[in-house]
């Protein structure tokens, strides 16, 4: 497997019968581990109960379905935590692991992420499972367990990477821009909690 980190999108009609989730369906989720990577597979309520599944979960939940709304215009326009976060899982470069956690946190803290597993592979890397709550993509993320000495080097460069980025757009201040440098305050200051303390997570 090429990278620890990916994003599943979630089926529209359910694995087990191919029957098409209907808006505000309830669902099951399961993600498998084959030799490509994780593979996401999501199922209706009468075919989770029966396991009308080819192999077992390495990590379920549960979730329901919506139609995702089309994309806000608004937001395609600038660089957010959101589209950064995106931008960096697409590319294959493991300096950016950091990054990517503390983005993950602050989506988290913004309720556009929810955490639904954390996972410990047998290699010992951590996975968090975020599911989008939008669009009901799987968010695969490992979790570096940031040291605190490192914590305000990564600050530094979310801020670079979303500041850069925002000298491209014509407007300076909005509300985005602010609540993004709050969010990164505290999870950086969560971060370093978690650095702290390890068993708690
Ligand atoms: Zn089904």
């Amino acid at each position: 497997m090429a990278q620890d980190w990916d994003i599943k999108t979630r089926c529209d009609v359910c694995q087990g019968c191919e029957t098409p989730f209907q808006d505000m369906e309830p669902y099951f989720s399961a993600l498998m581990r084959s030799e490509d990577g994780y593979v996401r597979r999501d199922y209706c309520a009468k075919c989770w109960e029966s396991k009308n599944m080819d192999s077992v979960p390495y990590s379920s939940w549960q979730g329901t379905f919506r139609f995702p709304p089309p994309e806000p215009e608004e937001a395609l326009k600038k660089e957010t935590a959101e589209s950064l976060l995106r931008k960096l899982m697409a590319e294959d470069d493991k300096t950016n692991i950091n990054v990517m956690y503390i983005l993950a946190v602050m989506l988290e803290r913004k309720r556009m992420l929810i955490e639904k597993d954390v996972q410990t592979r047998e290699d010992g890397i951590m996975i968090r499972v975020y599911e989008h709550r939008r669009t009901g993509e799987t968010f695969l993320v490992p979790d570096p367990r940031l040291q605190l000495d490192k914590l305000e080097e990564v600050q530094n460069q979310v801020i670079t990477l979303l500041g850069a980025d925002n000298r491209n757009t014509a407007e300076t201040k909005n509300d985005n821009e602010t609540a993004d440098s709050t969010l990164l305050t505290a999870a950086i200051s969560n971060a370093g909690k978690t650095a702290q303390n390890p068993n708690v997570s």
